[in-house]
């Protein structure tokens, strides 16, 4: 089973968790939340794009809580395929492709479309007060077994066959990249492995992402036919 990050953002007395991931943390998560504060202060659920280890539990979080779950539109017909029942699926809001801004509490966070990084439909979310920046899958890594990066070079062999084999476009990437130094990001934070803290670390990864080839551009012209 792929590890997942499950991310908490508190703003006074309300709180949202992004990527809430499957059915085997659900219970443990629910428990770490009460203790941050009672689960009526859990104001909304972020759902980054529609891969099972962020959506397979969302029945569940929208059948116990009050909050509102957020959900790229383009897979608003498909959530209910993991079981989201026609009672709470009101609760979601789908987002746009254009992305949008939610209030917690007064802070602003930001919804920055990243398609195609992995998915199709697919979010990031910025925090303007913490400066952090909530990446998906964008510079997730795999068995680093480290909760902060301190050697990027050396992390690079985390992250590599991933984002060349998942990332299906180059152009996306740059795209990301281009907007990532428009924000003022004191720390990326993935849905797998390691975080990157600092500005330094930061501007590593953005430049590593900018130096990457990936996905389509890296096959030729043809799918071969299995012998
Ligand atoms: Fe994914």
């Amino acid at each position: 089973m792929v590890e997942t990050n499950q991310h908490i953002i508190v703003h006074g007395d309300q709180m949202v968790c992004l990527d809430p991931g499957g059915h085997k943390v659900f219970n443990k998560l629910f428990k770490q939340m009460s203790s941050i504060g009672p689960l009526r202060n859990i104001k909304y659920i972020f759902f980054s794009h529609q891969d099972p280890d962020i959506v397979a539990a969302a029945n569940g979080w929208l059948m116990t809580t009050d909050a509102k779950g957020f959900l790229p539109a383009v897979w608003m017909k498909f959530i209910t395929h993991f079981g989201v029942d026609t009672m709470v699926i009101d609760r979601i809001t789908p987002i746009k492709d254009e992305g949008m801004v939610i209030d917690l509490n007064g802070c602003p966070l930001k919804v920055i479309p990243a398609h195609f990084l992995h998915s199709p439909g697919n979010y990031h979310i910025y925090d303007p007060i913490s400066k952090i920046l909530y990446s998906g899958d964008l510079g997730a890594s795999v068995d680093a077994e480290i909760v902060v990066v301190e050697d990027f070079d050396h992390h690079i062999q985390f992250m590599e066959g991933f984002h060349k084999r998942y990332m299906p476009s180059t152009k996306a990437l740059k795209m990301w990249v281009n907007t990532a130094r428009e924000l003022d990001i004191e720390t990326i934070a993935p849905q797998h492995g390691s975080l990157f803290k600092g500005r330094e670390m930061v501007n590593r990864f953005i430049d590593w992402i900018d130096s990457l080839e990936c996905g389509v551009d890296l096959m030729g012209d043809r799918f071969l036919i299995p012998e």
